[in-house]
């Protein structure tokens, strides 16, 4: 067990599989955005062994995102390796789904159990305005193959004011009136250089809520508001699905965070929305015994920063997102 100096007991690892990505939402990362050079990041068996160190140590939830996780090179292999590794009961992934049309089936056989599928309209043009180039039709190919091959699927749409604030978020929580989908509707955060306008675009979740009531008529409330995870659950009356919202900024849910996210470049970064990290491909590379990691993974989560201070304008500018795993 991994615990942090306030008792939480951290088993859930986050993997940035790449800062690369084959879209560039305006929310996320600059059209001009330049990438590491891949010697730079994590190689596949580095990534192997820190998820059997980290499942020694107790975790068990591995999420793998990015950057765009399918974009990686042999990334059904690491599916499968993580899968395999003893001590690991769930291995999921973030993805914006373009390729799932072609790796849904490899990547369920390799062991993968769900995938969560940005999806922020349904409108063919807005959404080609919103990621700079892509094609809505891909996602919805990429959300049917990935059911075709038995994965559970949530859908997650960033809510960004006057982007996707009105009609597209009721178009959104309508599909669970047909479809038993999770969708979750995730507030938008402040990161680097785009700070100012992911501030301004930032939509309450209570806004959101009154906008789908106001359309598709009352929401109920699930689980007694208990978190799923990240997100609070509510249905629609004649819902089959659910709609979650995720509302990291205005209602955080740091006292129940077990997570830690591991940067492509191998940084285990201990709160998304602080700047601590602690380098762990350095010393891996310079030969650190398995020992020895797990020490320096172990004092980094003790010192796990107890959540953000975005209400005090304390901001990450170290990196973006898509750096980060989202
Ligand atoms: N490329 C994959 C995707 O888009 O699903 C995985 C990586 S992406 C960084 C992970 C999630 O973070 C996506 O759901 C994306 O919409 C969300 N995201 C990106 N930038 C964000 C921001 N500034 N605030 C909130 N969510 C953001
Ligand atoms: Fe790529 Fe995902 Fe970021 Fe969009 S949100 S640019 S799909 S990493």
């Amino acid at each position: 067990m991994s615990l942090d100096r306030f008792g939480r007991n951290i088993n859930y690892l986050r993997i940035s599989l790449t800062d690369r990505c084959n879209l560039r939402c305006v929310y996320c990362m600059p059209e001009d955005m330049t990438f590491r050079p891949r010697a730079e990041l994590l190689q596949d068996d580095e990534i192997l062994r820190l998820v059997r160190i980290f499942a020694e140590l107790g975790f068990h939830k591995f999420r793998l995102t990015g950057g765009e996780p399918t974009v990686r090179a042999n990334v059904v292999d690491i599916v499968r390796g993580i899968s395999q590794t003893p001590g690991v009961r769930t291995v999921v992934m973030t993805t914006n789904g373009l390729l799932l049309a072609r790796q849904a089936q490899a990547l369920a056989d390799a062991g993968l159990r769900r995938v969560n599928i940005s999806i922020d309209t349904v409108d063919p043009e807005k959404f080609r305005k919103l990621t700079r180039w892509g094609k809505v039709e891909d996602v919805w190919e990429g959300i049917e193959a990935a059911e075709a091959a038995g994965l559970e699927v949530k859908l997650n749409a960033v809510v960004v004011r006057n982007y996707n604030d009105r009609e597209d978020v009721v178009q959104l929580a309508a599909l669970t009136q047909k479809r038993n989908w999770q969708v979750r509707f995730i507030e938008m955060m402040p990161f680097g250089d785009v700070a100012d306008f992911q501030q301004a675009g930032i939509v309450p979740e209570a806004e959101l809520r009154a906008t789908i009531a106001e359309a598709l008529g009352p929401l109920e409330l699930l689980n007694g508001g208990a978190l799923d995870g990240e997100a609070r659950l509510y249905r629609l009356q004649d819902g089959v699905g659910r709609l979650g919202f995720i509302s990291t900024v205005t209602e955080p849910f740091c006292a129940g965070c077990t997570r830690v996210r591991l940067t492509a470049d191998g940084r285990l970064r201990l709160c998304l929305l602080r700047e601590n990290e602690v380098n762990l491909l350095d010393p891996l590379r310079e030969g650190a015994s398995d020992a020895e990691m797990k020490a320096l993974i172990e004092e980094a989560i003790w010192w796990k920063p107890w959540g953000h201070s975005l209400d005090e304008d304390v901001i990450p500018l170290n990196r973006v997102m898509s750096e980060i795993g989202g």
